[in-house]
Formats: structure tokens, sequence, C-alpha cells
């Protein structure tokens, strides 16, 4: 496995190809950021973003979404992966989250989770974009660069590769590598096809240099 110093090499290349990195999900406030990462789950974030808008427009509360049928929100996100409970869940999390939480997102992982829809991953990415507070949300990008790399172990659970990055990398720059990394699996170090033949990291990543090897 990368050692601390060397994880953050790699992070350090990532960062310098991609400074831009951010959260690519439309939104505006808390709420909208929390039913875009529920609704995003096993969806694309792009078919997300041409969904929300129409979706906030009509129900752009916890309130109006709580109230709004079910059949309405599903025919608004139908173009979503598993719309159907989708739809449900972001229903049931608008009634949660006016009935126990004032109509507020709350701000704790504590509670992030108690909501329908949502687990670790969610949580950490609404803490982090929405309020700032330092986490690291492992998506499958995330949780691919980071074994490609050995940052973490081969056979490391997705509560484990989250652990392993918490202890290599700065808390100050969990939020920023977490977006960076998902940057640099989207666009670079691809599930299927990833740029191995111009990858910085070449030098330092034994998958890279086996799948080179292999070409
Ligand atoms: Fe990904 Fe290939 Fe770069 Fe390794 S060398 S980080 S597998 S693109």
């Amino acid at each position: 496995m990368l050692s601390k110093e060397k994880t953050m090499e790699a992070i350090g290349i990532m960062y310098d190809m991609f400074p831009d990195a951010e959260c690519e999900l439309r939104h505006q406030n808390p709420f909208e950021l929390l039913i875009a990462v529920i609704l995003s789950a096993q969806a694309t974030d792009v078919s997300v973003n041409k969904a929300t808008p129409a979706l906030f427009e009509a129900y752009p509360t916890p309130e109006a979404l709580s109230q709004a049928p079910i059949e309405e929100i599903m025919t608004k996100i139908k173009t979503i992966g598993l719309y159907r409970n989708k739809a449900k869940n972001i229903k049931a999390c608008a009634e949660q989250l006016l009935e126990r939480f004032n109509g507020e997102v709350p701000k704790t992982r504590e509670e992030l989770i108690t909501l329908p829809g949502v687990g670790r991953k969610t949580a950490n990415v609404v803490m982090g974009d929405a309020f700032g507070v330092p986490a690291i949300a492992v998506d499958t990008h995330v949780e691919r660069v980071s074994k490609r790399l050995r940052i973490c172990k081969l056979n490391a659970n997705v509560s484990e590769v989250e652990e392993t990055l918490m202890r290599k990398i700065p808390k100050e720059l969990w939020v920023k590598t977490h977006h960076t990394m998902i940057f640099f699996g989207r666009y670079h170090c691809l599930a299927r096809n990833p740029k191995c033949d111009i990858c910085p990291l070449l030098y330092m990543c034994q998958e890279g240099k086996t799948i080179m090897n292999s070409k």
C-alpha cells in the first residue's frame, strides 16, 4: 500500500490535474443538495441535473415536496434510474425533515443517516458540501482510484476505504480530495478505459503498469 507521503504525492498530482473539481450536482441550498444526492445513487450526475430544475421549481421546500402526489414526483424524475423508490424516499425524507428537524437539513451524520434514502455516503456529501464539515464520501470513483493506486487494500470494503483515506489525508483536505478523486476517476482513471498511457501517476501505479504491459 502507498505510504501517507506517497498518497499525498499522488493526490497532489490529482489536484494539479483537476484544480476546479467540485460537486457537479446542481443545487442552491442544503435541501436541494440532499435531494439531488439521494437521486444520484446508481445514476449519473448528468441525469440528475436534467431532472432537478423542474423538480425543485415545482417543490422548492420540504413542505411542498412532502405534500406532492407521489405519481407527480415519479413523473418528474422518471429519467433517473430507480425512480420509483427514489420518489418514495425523497417524499418521505421531506416529511421527516418537517416532522423532526423543523424543515431544516440536519448537520450531523448521526441525524442525516436516519432520513429515508440517506446512507453514510450521502450524509458525508451533504456534510462536506452543504455545511463544510470535513468528510470523505466514498463513491464508485473514489473506491476504484484508491484501490488502483493501492492507497487502500484491494479487498477493503467501503468503510475501510473511507477509514484509510481519513488516516492518510489531513482532515482539512478531505472535502477537496473527495471532489478531486471523483473528477480523476470520472475523467481520467475511468472504469473501463483508464488513460494510463498519459497518466502522470503511472510511475507509482502498480495497476497502471499491469494495464500498460498487457496492451
Ligand atoms: Fe489510473 Fe492508469 Fe493512472 Fe493508475 S496509471 S491511476 S490505473 S489512469
